[in-house]
């Protein structure tokens, strides 16, 4: 895509964004948009940088990776807040703590346990919690009923974790509003986990291209956003 078509497009879906966050009766400033740039090139990710964006989303380790060195080797987008918003196996935490600003797909005792091992001893990782808000049986996430024991046990055995919230993707893929009911479940857990646990949750990572405003309305704080800016992604190798 053009560099010129991709400003359009960024500048298209941030406006939707301000548009749904006032719709919603919120703060300007209340959602932060996460530019997902899985599969696209570093220079896709250059230009919307470039644009103002800040926070890009990456899906797997070894992309992600990449992709940063190549940006860094040319000067690029070293204000970029890179988040890591797929799955993440335990075995490639070493790669993963300290190097986003924040995890939104912790989903397991296991994966906590060895990010903790894994933060450098002066450091805080920021991390979600994956709610599988479907509980479905092949989707990644912890199930709704074991979150709090998850949450429970980042809290007190994970010192070097900074649990900031949940994150989750619906049972339903661009759909619109009828993905609302999954969002408000979503908003419900947090709030209940919040007595639980004792911290305040702030973050819900909620929306995508295909549902976004509905997110926005239940009280997503960080949406998720990679076709409508960068278009139909090319295949994974
Ligand atoms: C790919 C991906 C997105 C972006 O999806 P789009 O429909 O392209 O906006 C958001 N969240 C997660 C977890 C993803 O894997």
């Amino acid at each position: 895509m053009s560099g010129e078509a991709l400003r359009a497009r960024y500048a298209a879906v941030l406006e939707r964004v301000t548009a749904a966050t006032a719709a919603a009766g919120r703060a300007p400033g209340e959602v932060t948009l996460v530019a997902v740039s899985k599969l696209h090139p570093a220079a896709d990710v250059a230009e919307t940088a470039a644009a103002g964006q800040v926070d890009f989303g990456e899906n797997y380790v070894q992309e992600a990776l990449e992709k940063r060195a190549e940006l860094q080797a040319r000067g690029l987008c070293a204000n970029v807040r890179w988040h890591m918003i797929g799955h993440v196996q335990s075995r490639k935490a070493a790669q993963v703590a300290g190097a986003f600003a924040l995890v939104h797909t912790l989903d397991s005792v296991k994966l906590a346990d060895a990010l903790e091992r894994h933060t450098p001893a002066s450091g805080v990782q920021p991390v979600l919690l994956e709610i599988n808000v479907g509980d479905e049986p092949q989707k990644a996430g912890v199930p709704v009923d074991e979150a709090a024991a998850l949450a429970v046990h980042v809290v007190e055995r994970c010192p070097h974790l900074s649990l900031e919230g949940l994150m989750c993707l619906p049972p339903v893929f661009d759909a619109g509003e009828a993905a609302r009911p999954w969002f408000a479940r979503l908003r419900r857990l947090r709030d209940s986990l919040r007595a639980e646990c004792g911290l305040p949750l702030p973050h819900l990572s909620m929306g995508m291209s295909g549902d976004f405003e509905a997110a926005i309305a239940e009280g997503a704080t960080i949406v998720r956003i990679g076709t409508d800016i960068f278009g139909p992604r090319p295949p994974k190798k």
